[in-house]
């Protein structure tokens, strides 16, 4: 049981202040540094923000999320339209996996880095 410095007072072992003379007790952080450490999060999942930021090139977010299917089909949808200057008529395929194609490239690249984070937040939620 710790006491008091100043009075002699017994403490409890969380207390921070004396309860008699209300002398300040020293209190070691060593133990919530190493709580600190030991919550640390898992590195193998991939990250929510790191996918929506790797779509600043297409489908890159998708690759890294585990789905490069459905990064490729924004890689062409995005990249092959605008600098290959190919209208492609995608939106029948859109319409099947769920993306909306028919919005243009930039509306497209916005849904792409949205939807490469959802993934990548399902992928996590999943392995809990
Ligand atoms: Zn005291």
């Amino acid at each position: 049981m710790d006491a008091c410095p100043r009075c002699q007072a017994p403490l409890a072992p969380d207390a921070k202040f004396c309860p008699e003379c209300g002398t300040q007790v020293h209190v070691q952080p060593v133990h919530a540094e190493l709580v600190e450490m030991r919550a640390a999060p898992r590195s193998n999942l991939p990250s929510p923000w790191s996918a929506a930021l790797l779509s600043i090139i297409p489908g890159l977010g998708h690759w890294y999320a585990g789905a490069p299917k459905r990064g490729l089909i924004f890689f062409v949808a995005i990249v092959g339209g605008e600098l290959l200057g190919i209208d492609f008529d995608l939106t029948l395929i859109g319409d099947i996996v769920g993306i909306p194609l028919g919005v243009g490239a930039t509306g497209l690249w916005a849904f792409c880095a949205v939807d490469a984070y959802r993934i990548a937040a399902r992928r996590r939620a999943e392995s809990t």
